[in-house]
């Protein structure tokens, strides 16, 4: 059922919640891939009753023309959503009837790498999170890892707000190239499209390169040079960083993330892997 209003999804809410179903959330901005699908799937797979919003939330863009070009597709996502308990499609008139006045800051780790590059970015998003969230009074959240900052923006925020809602991070779905889905992968020229799977080789290579037991800073170094030999035009950063504080790697035996962010042309990818514990030499 499409909701496009906040009070008939409360009233929808309500019914469920009175009939004790578990309720799973899975916020979205549209444009819909398997990567999205594949957190729908785990949400029916947890939940009773399963929420998808499709909200292209402008607060959480830092650039004006990245939101006009951002991909819609409603009628072909409401169609990939058939048979979902609701979708929410409420307009940003809807969600900011007064403007967007408050704000909701997630201090610390929102501060580097995507924060650093897209100021006000997780503002944006954790704003529009939290209103989902309590619109939607849902007992999980579902989000991936292909985001994993944001994945771990949402869980400082829901531990310091004491927010009952629990998280649930889904694996990155990639394409047979290794490139992780995304909806601005349709933005790609062919060409582009090309060199986009280098980005998950380097950075699968960094990881490997640090399972072996060479230096951070030199994996790091070796990573970004083979996106600036393929032909990427600006990286952002690429680092390897703990897996929870974002901060600089500095304890390999905690988990840790290498995590970039790279532009092709007018489009920026962003994607993440994990980093295998070094190998004990002594072994
Ligand atoms: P977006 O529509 O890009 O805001 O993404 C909505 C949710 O889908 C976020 O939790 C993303 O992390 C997740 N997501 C996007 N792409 C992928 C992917 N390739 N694999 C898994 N989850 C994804």
């Amino acid at each position: 059922m499409i909701f496009r209003t906040i009070s008939s999804l409360q009233d929808q809410v309500l019914v469920w919640r009175n009939e004790k179903a578990k309720i799973g959330l899975v916020p979205t901005m549209g444009a819909l891939h398997k990567g999205h699908l594949s957190l729908v799937h785990e949400a029916r797979r947890q939940c009773d009753r399963v929420i998808v919003s499709i909200f292209v939330n402008p607060t959480q863009f830092n650039n004006s023309s990245d939101l006009s070009a951002y991909p819609r597709s409603e009628h072909e996502d409401i169609q990939l959503l058939s048979g979902i308990d609701a979708v929410f499609l409420p307009s940003p008139q809807e969600m900011y009837p007064c403007g967007s006045v408050s704000r909701l800051h997630v201090g610390g780790i929102s501060e580097r790498l995507e924060g650093q590059h897209r100021p006000g970015h997780f503002d944006g998003m954790a704003t529009v999170v939290m209103k989902l969230f309590n619109i939607s009074q849902a007992h999980v959240g579902f989000f991936g890892e292909k985001d994993w900052q944001q994945l771990q923006v949402v869980r400082q925020m829901v531990l310091d707000f004491n927010h009952t809602i629990s998280i649930t991070g889904c694996e990155t779905v990639r394409d047979p190239d290794g490139l992780a889905k995304s909806s601005r992968n349709k933005r790609l020229s062919q060409d582009e499209r090309h060199k986009a799977s280098i980005l998950f080789q380097a950075l699968s290579l960094t990881a490997e390169s640090i399972k072996n037991g060479k230096d951070v800073a030199i994996s790091e170094k070796n990573g970004k040079e083979i996106l600036q030999k393929s032909g990427f035009d600006k990286i952002d950063y690429f680092e390897v960083c703990d897996a929870q504080t974002l901060l600089p790697a500095a304890d390999l035996t905690r988990p840790c993330r290498v995590l970039a962010a790279a532009w092709l042309g007018d489009v920026r990818l962003i994607d993440n892997v994990s980093v295998p514990k070094p190998q004990d030499k002594s072994l």
